[in-house]
């Protein structure tokens, strides 16, 4: 690998000023208490460009010691009450601020999140950058609408209740949006009064960052928001063991979501987790085919499938399967693959060596289960580049691991069923329950085949991403705990009874 400088100055000098100015400014820091400070052992990791292999900057290692720092200042913070107890009409106002900061640097935070992940730039640009803003300006709404109750208890009695902030609240999120997962979980935090400490994703923390500054100037109090760089067991792991953080939200896969829910048995931290997925698309005989077919390739290839509620496994009623295998193969292959900045690029590469390697992996695992490969099935570009060739499995049986297993990668398999019955059946038959789809013109069916499914979320003849305005989360174990939406309020508050004589 070469070093950062001089791939900044071989690698893009298309790059906004400000984007390489803020790369430049290398190792990146950790955010406690108001300061960017270097992790305490002083080590640092390597944030690489997904399209390139180049590494874009040095980051902080944070672990136990920086974590117990950032907690003590989140908790001062907590205390004091600077953020906690302000009005809520003023934690409004810094909200929309950090809202207006996020649009003001769009184009900057779109490419930091291009070059950190590799996602095309129109995509950031169309979808996560501002996704995340409007995220901060729902939530600032709801600064002034979290009500208690007044209770029908005793005459001699007044009951009332109060909805109060959790407390210091750890977020620890995935790679895959990264920006728009940090503010998923921040902006519903702040909006109930709680102080949080960030964990990013290791392969990247660079928006996160990036949001930080712009944090720090909207000018919240000191300690209201902390950002600890670092590995999952090491930062990961010491914030889901902490003692005095009273909340941690997860999202990310499900066997490290079962290690946060172990960790937080020592000091019962309330949890909330947003797993994996495995989420069926059904397509019945009558659906609008052309419809299904477009929008079941971006359902399984948006974000090169590394999307958690992406709908991998695909089951189309016999009588059009072949028909419809052959025009989702033809929609694949129309998909352009390459340089995330090219404005005609559909799909870029996977995030990362490893995870290139475990999508590589399962394509082979694919093929020797007796799956066919339709189109696809290999790594693509020269040499640079963690890139995979949107993959169609056909004759796929929904026994086969490429069926039951998250992939997390540009990987379709494409199911026959027989009838609705037999559709439910199979489309309920894994251990996970994100989110599913459904393809038909029979209005009815329609929606008895989204009550059957066992999911958080059914979309019925659509595809697209979530709104901020409805809950989120899974049956199974695609987690617990219901995101986004009004929904948010309940994970980042509690709720005291107060009895007063009267
Ligand atoms: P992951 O390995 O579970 O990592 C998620 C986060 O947890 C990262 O910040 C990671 O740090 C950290 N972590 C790892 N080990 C830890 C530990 N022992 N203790 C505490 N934290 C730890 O998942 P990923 O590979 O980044 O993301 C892909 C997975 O996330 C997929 O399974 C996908 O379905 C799921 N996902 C779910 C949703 C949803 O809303 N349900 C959304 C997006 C993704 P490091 O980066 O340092 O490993
Ligand atoms: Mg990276």
């Amino acid at each position: 690998m070469s070093n950062p400088a001089s791939v900044i100055e071989s690698g893009v000098n298309r790059l906004m000023s400000s984007v390489r100015n803020f790369l430049q400014t290398s190792p990146k820091k950790l955010l406690i208490r108001g300061r960017w400070v270097p992790a305490r052992s002083g080590r640092t990791f390597e944030t690489v460009n997904p399209a390139t292999e180049e590494v874009l900057a040095l980051v902080a290692e944070g672990d136990k010691a920086d974590v117990d720092e950032a907690v003590k200042a989140a908790r001062q913070a907590f205390e004091e009450g600077k953020w906690s107890k302000m009005g809520p009409h003023e934690r409004t106002r810094y909200l929309l601020k950090i809202a207006d900061l996020i649009e003001e640097n769009a184009d900057e935070l779109a490419e930091l999140e291009t070059l950190d992940n590799g996602k095309p730039l129109s995509q950031s640009r169309a979808m996560d950058i501002p996704k995340a803003a409007e995220t901060f300006r729902y939530y600032a709404g709801w600064c002034t609408k979290i009500y208690g109750d007044t209770n029908p208890s005793d005459p001699s009695l007044f009951n009332y209740t109060l909805r109060e902030a959790v407390g210091v609240c750890g977020l620890i999120i995935p790679w895959n949006f990264p920006l728009l997962m940090a503010a998923w979980k921040i902006a519903p935090a702040l909006a109930c009064g709680n102080t949080v400490i960030l964990k990013p994703a290791e392969q990247t923390p660079l928006t996160a960052l990036r949001l930080g500054e712009l944090i720090l100037e909207a000018g919240l109090p000191e300690g209201e928001v902390n950002i600890i760089t670092g590995l999952g067991p090491g930062a990961g792991s010491s914030i889901a063991e902490h003692a005095d953080i009273d909340k941690v939200a997860f999202t990310g896969s499900t066997d490290v979501g079962k290690l946060i829910l172990h960790a937080s048995a020592a000091n019962l931290k309330r949890v909330s987790l947003e797993l994996g997925g495995k989420s069926p698309n059904v397509v019945f005989r009558d659906a609008e085919l052309e419809d299904a077919v477009s929008n079941g390739a971006r359902g399984v290839f948006y974000n090169s499938g590394q999307v958690c509620t992406a709908r991998t496994r695909i089951f189309a009623e016999r009588g059009i399967y072949e028909n419809f295998v052959d025009k989702f193969v033809k929609a694949s292959e129309k998909l352009t693959v390459g340089d995330p900045f090219d404005p005609g690029t559909k799909m870029g590469p996977l995030v990362s060596k490893e995870q290139f390697e475990r999508v590589v992996n399962y394509v082979e695992l694919g093929k020797q289960e007796g799956a066919r490969v339709a189109t696809g099935g290999k790594p693509l570009g020269a040499n640079k580049g963690y890139f995979v060739a949107p993959t169609v499995f056909a004759n796929v049986d929904n026994r086969m691991r490429i069926a039951r297993e998250e992939i997390f990668g540009p990987v379709a398999a494409i199911i026959p069923f027989k009838d609705e019955h037999d559709a439910v059946l199979q489309a309920n038959d894994t251990i996970y329950g994100l989110a599913a789809s459904v393809w038909t013109r029979d209005i009815g069916r329609a929606h008895r085949v989204a009550r059957a499914i066992k999911a958080g979320t059914v979309l019925i003849n659509c595809q697209g991403g979530s709104d901020v305005i409805s809950p989120m989360g899974g049956y199974k174990q695609s987690g617990f705990g219901r995101e986004l939406g009004v929904h948010s309020l309940e994970l980042y508050t509690q709720v005291k009874s107060v009895y007063c004589k009267l």
